[in-house]
């Protein structure tokens, strides 16, 4: 790894919903927090996507911009051959679904993902929206996850590919098994806006771990996230 961490945020202009570009300044913020050099590097539609950036995030998206971004990364197979050596990959709602092997549209068109996550989505009758609670299901995580969810599309997860949480309060990945998100080697995909990693610190320092190739972190006493956090787990 270079001497600065370099957080790609990939394709802000079509895949941001609800703040999620906010999951790149927290993980930069906390590098930075520790006394690590970290950087934001954005790659729009007019850049290729490298595949040297150290940590990776993709945020929602509808599904007409979905589409935008899944052919500028079946393209640019950046994010992929990155994914593949281990680089630790955030995917927000619409991203697990793009990164899937494939997506129906709320019109029921079927289209192609780019298959780094095996899992498929189809819309189901009723949109998740609200808020949702987990408890955690990938090792070394030991907080509940909080976030905003909302969505159509029911995710169903392939035997490549684990659950990120279970289910306390909302609906997750949709699809009746209680589960929420997806976990395949260092890449993982949350349903959570929020941003997901405001409100889940533990699950940002997970990121930042992977990258880093460490298995602890300094901790950070941030009383505000501390308060976010009972708030948003109260409401
Ligand atoms: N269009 C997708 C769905 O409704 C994703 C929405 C989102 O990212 N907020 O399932």
């Amino acid at each position: 790894m270079t001497e600065t961490v370099r957080i790609g945020l990939v394709l802000p202009d079509v895949m941001g919903t609800y703040g999620d570009g906010g999951n790149a300044v927290v993980l930069r913020q906390r590098l930075r927090m520790r006394g690590f050099d970290a950087e934001i590097i954005e790659i729009t539609l007019n850049d290729p996507v490298p595949e040297s950036l150290d940590i990776y995030t993709l945020g929602g998206a509808e599904d007409s911009a979905q589409r935008l971004a899944t052919r500028h990364l079946q393209r640019y197979p950046g994010l992929q051959r990155a994914a593949a050596g281990g680089a630790p990959v955030l995917a927000i709602c619409a991203a697990i679904q793009v990164l899937g092997h494939w997506y129906e549209t709320s019109t029921g068109e079927r289209v192609d993902g780019v298959g780094l996550f095996d899992v498929t989505t189809a819309p189901q009758h009723t949109r998740a929206i609200g808020e949702v609670s987990t408890t955690p299901l990938l090792p070394g995580l030991t907080q509940p996850l909080t976030g905003f969810e909302n969505h159509r599309g029911g995710t169903k997860l392939g035997g490549d590919a684990t659950p990120l949480a279970r289910v306390t309060r909302g609906i997750g990945n949709g699809v009746g098994d209680g589960l929420e998100g997806v976990v395949q080697g260092s890449a993982l995909g949350t349903y959570m806006h929020g941003p997901a990693l405001a409100r889940n610190p533990e699950l940002a320092d997970h990121l930042i771990k992977t990258a880093l190739g460490v298995e602890n972190l300094a901790p950070l006493d941030l009383p505000e996230v501390d308060q976010l956090r009972r708030e948003r787990l109260r409401a």
